[in-house]
């Protein structure tokens, strides 16, 4: 099972979802994003492995996207797939010129796509990280979706995994609960802030009281990952 992260750039939410409902069922991580200026920030932020890119968004387009991303030597390399609606030949070389490293005409079919971005995958080097994370005491195995404490695997749930697996891969830094929706349960999934909450503290519980506080409260703003003791309580 692959834990690549992909960040889907489309405002038609319906796409969205069929695109985010395909990618899951093939073990991908997705996040979500319905325009240019949000799909940039993400792409610093979650360090994507590949962005599957809507042509036609309302600020901008996904070749302005593309173009900018290509030239900056810290994007450069983050493969891209161009979703289009449009079949003409003329389009896909303009795609192609913009740097996209790959064309998928829509619709299309959930086979061909997962294949597709499975080839650009091995064609430009993006291996899926596999690799153990570790936190001071704490280790999440990706591959088998266990976190292990001293040798001992804790009891948690499937969304405080997801939830655990973004705060050890983002830590030190401050993350509002509109931001945890986005990026944990992505924006087709209805959850409320105080839904945040209620996840923040069963992660702490299966942490335990020895290993909870590395979820920190940031009064006003939201949470932080951090082995660093809080300095507000
Ligand atoms: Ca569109």
């Amino acid at each position: 099972m692959t834990q690549n992260k992909i960040l889907i750039v489309e405002d038609e939410e319906d796409i969205r979802e069929i695109l985010r409902f395909v990618l899951e069922k093939a073990g991908f991580i997705c996040f979500e994003s319905d325009n240019i200026k949000d799909a940039y920030i993400k792409i610093i932020d979650l360090q994507p492995d590949l962005v599957l890119l809507d042509w036609m968004l309302p600020m901008g387009s996904g070749i302005e996207l593309t173009r900018r991303l290509k030239s900056d030597e810290l994007t450069a390399k983050l493969p891209i797939i161009m979703l289009t609606a449009r079949e003409e030949e003329s389009d896909k070389v303009l795609g192609l010129d913009s740097g996209a490293d790959d064309f998928i005409t829509k619709p299309f079919s959930p086979r061909e796509l997962v294949a597709r971005l499975k080839s650009v995958m091995r064609r430009t080097g993006v291996v899926a990280d596999q690799t153990k994370i570790q936190v001071g005491e704490l280790t999440l195995d990706p591959a088998s979706q266990r976190v292990i404490i001293k040798g001992q695997p804790i009891s948690i749930g499937p969304s405080e995994i997801r939830l655990l697996t973004f705060f050890m891969t983002h830590p030190e830094r401050v993350y509002s609960r509109g931001q945890l929706i986005d990026y944990v349960w992505g924006r087709n999934v209805y959850i409320d802030e105080r839904t945040v909450d209620v996840h923040i503290r069963r992660l702490r519980k299966a942490l335990g009281t020895e290993h909870s506080q590395l979820v920190q409260t940031v009064r006003g703003s939201g949470y932080r990952f951090s082995t660093k003791l809080d300095e507000v309580g």
